[in-house]
């Protein structure tokens, strides 16, 4: 029977994906047979995380760009393309946060998390996008987040990139479906990793959110990987412009 789920042949670039959601989400396209590229701003965290899948029987792939660089996108896709295969599959992962209070929010930091999970996300689509348009088809992910719906205190340019991520991924779909690529969106919950290790150790704010959240407790990574696969597949071939929110059931609870 066909799976639709199957991977196999198809080539997956996922940003920022030497550690954290991102590594976990190579990782589970891998399993369900894709050839995986791992993206870091720097070529040595790369090409090791790339390694550490090779080593366990996966194809895959290391490439050092910065998403926030237009010249290096337009180099390194051009380069993947040719070395590795045409790009399938592409995850908008990469993402920071910084937190102040947004009256004291310096510009500087509000810069820096714009570009990385806004603009960045914009670049990565309009280059991976050409090329997926020549294809004829294409699937883009990009991982938006709780802050796409809410506002939370301290983070309010994080909740601006990211609500910015869902109406890049709407605008996407509207321009890019007729040709056959889907633009989607996994909007995760609280996922305990680096980037939210802090929060994780507050104790405070783990009884917070346990509390505020229906499935009262922190998401793992690996739970982001079955809304991956299924966006990345065969699937979804008419699922195009939505946001899954993967989240214990966070947004739907008052
Ligand atoms: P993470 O552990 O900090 O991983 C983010 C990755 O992005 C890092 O490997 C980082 O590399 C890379 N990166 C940052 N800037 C980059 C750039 N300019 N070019 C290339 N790579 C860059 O964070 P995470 O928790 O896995 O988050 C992954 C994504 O999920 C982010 O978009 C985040 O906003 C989103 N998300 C996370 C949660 C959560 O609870 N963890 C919830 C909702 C959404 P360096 O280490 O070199 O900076």
């Amino acid at each position: 029977m066909n799976n639709l789920f199957d991977l196999k042949g198809k080539v997956a670039l996922v940003t920022g994906s030497a550690q954290g959601i991102g590594n976990v989400l190579v990782k589970g396209l891998a399993e369900h047979g894709a050839t995986v590229v791992i993206n870091d701003r720097t070529e040595e965290r790369a090409k090791s995380a790339a390694l550490q899948l090779r080593e366990l029987g996966y194809e895959a792939y290391g490439y050092g760009f910065d998403v926030t660089c237009k010249d290096a996108i337009v180099d390194s896709v051009a380069q993947i393309s040719k070395e590795v295969g045409p790009i399938d599959i592409l995850i908008n992962n990469a993402g920071i946060q910084r937190r102040f209070p947004i009256l004291e929010f310096p510009e500087s930091d509000w810069d820096d998390v714009i570009e990385v999970n806004q603009k960045a996300v914009f670049l990565m689509i309009q280059e991976v996008g050409k090329y997926m348009v020549k294809n004829g088809r294409g699937k883009i992910i990009n991982i938006g987040s709780m802050q796409s719906e809410l506002g939370r205190d301290t983070i309010t340019p994080y909740a601006a990139s990211k609500g910015a991520v869902k109406m890049l991924t709407r605008g996407a779909c509207v321009e890019l479906a007729r040709y056959n690529v889907q633009v989607n969106c996994i909007c995760p919950g609280y996922i305990k990793t680096e980037l939210t290790e802090k929060l994780v150790n507050d104790h405070e704010f783990s009884a917070w959110l346990c509390n505020r959240t229906p499935a009262n407790r922190w998401g793992e990574p690996s739970e982001l990987v079955g809304a991956a696969v299924y966006l990345a597949s065969d699937a979804s071939n008419f699922v195009n412009g939505h946001a899954i929110f993967v989240d214990g059931g966070m947004l739907a609870a008052v």
